[in-house]
């Protein structure tokens, strides 16, 4: 059993944390949102009045926030305070700069580190089946593994510090990218005569197939899980979306890599977000898509 620190107890991290105790571990947590500390409590994790209470006497500090400014402003804080010698997660989507950052303070205080994006959404974080996309040295990421094994599906080790969130925007720069492509494939059958399901089966067992097609596909019937079978419900948000379609096109200017269909992806989520969409379903682009004159 493992002394863990939990900051961060939102969609994602309130779910995860709950895991963790379920496998026994104890755990301490912090959130700005009382409604959040309140649900903690009752999933059975210590509430501590501030990150730093919440960090005394952790080997394990996991962070759970929105966006980079969070996770440096708390790592400044807590950093500092922490025992010496524990080793801090961030399992938050964030810019790669940033991640680098976090590692940097992490080190100045004398703890390792690991960048640990996730993918599987909300249900993988109450199911315990995310995937880990994990960056940092070989040691850290040693000690790390065992603590998030009860969140994960799946733990891959992708190398140096920032490795994780690189892993993570370019696999959704993917999925961006790849929506839209399967959308327009639909959109261009409507027009042309040919049903859903036909084209569904033809390119399901054909070089078009990818996940957006046979796990999420944007029209209703095909695939009944899909969100498009229930309004467009989340799943996961197109907010969610554009927000790491900017990071990726931040990396991707950051490290001088062209990639002219992730600029054009972001550009078409920022104009669905734009119209009030963006607590949509990211693959009710598809209705954009087909009223758009672009
Ligand atoms: P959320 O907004 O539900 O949770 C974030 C929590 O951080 C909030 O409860 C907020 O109060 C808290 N917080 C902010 N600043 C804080 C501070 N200084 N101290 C303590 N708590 C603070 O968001 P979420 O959906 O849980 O997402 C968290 C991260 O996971 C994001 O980076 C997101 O991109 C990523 N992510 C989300 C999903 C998803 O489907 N929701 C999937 C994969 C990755």
């Amino acid at each position: 059993m493992a002394t863990v620190a939990f900051i961060g107890l939102g969609n994602m991290g309130g779910p995860m944390a709950a895991n963790l105790v379920k496998a026994g571990h104890s755990v301490r947590g912090f959130d700005l949102l009382p409604q959040n500390l309140e649900m903690a409590r009752t999933n059975g994790i210590g509430i501590a009045s501030n990150a730093v209470e919440a960090c005394a006497q952790a080997e394990f500090v996991i962070t759970m926030l929105p966006a980079g400014s969070h996770v440096l402003s708390v790592y400044e804080e807590i950093a500092p305070a922490a025992n010496k010698g524990s080793l801090f997660i961030d399992c938050s989507t964030i810019d790669v700069v940033s991640a680098r950052t976090a590692h940097a303070i992490a080190a100045r205080h004398g703890h390792l580190s690991l960048d640990a994006p996730v993918s599987g959404g909300t249900a993988g974080a109450a199911a315990g089946t995310l995937t880990f996309m994990v960056g940092g040295s070989a040691e850290a990421f040693q000690r790390g593994e065992a603590i998030l094994a009860p969140m994960a599906g799946k733990i891959v080790h992708c190398g140096a510090d920032g490795t994780g969130q690189a892993a993570k925007i370019c696999n959704n720069m993917i999925l961006g990218i790849s929506m839209i492509a399967v959308s327009e494939a639909f959109i261009l059958a409507e027009k042309l005569g040919l049903s859903h399901q036909a084209l569904f089966d033809v390119t399901s067992t054909s070089s078009g197939q990818c996940w957006s097609l046979t796990s999420y596909c944007p029209v209703p019937g095909p695939v009944p899980s899909s969100p498009a079978n229930r309004d467009y419900k989340p799943g996961f948000a197109t907010a969610l979306m554009l927000k790491d379609l900017k990071l990726a096109q931040e990396a991707a200017r950051t490290a001088g890599a062209a990639t002219p269909l992730g600029v054009h992806a972001k550009e078409i989520y920022e104009q669905f977000e734009s119209r009030g969409h963006g607590g949509e379903d990211f693959s009710a682009i598809v209705k954009y898509l087909r009223q758009a004159d672009l």
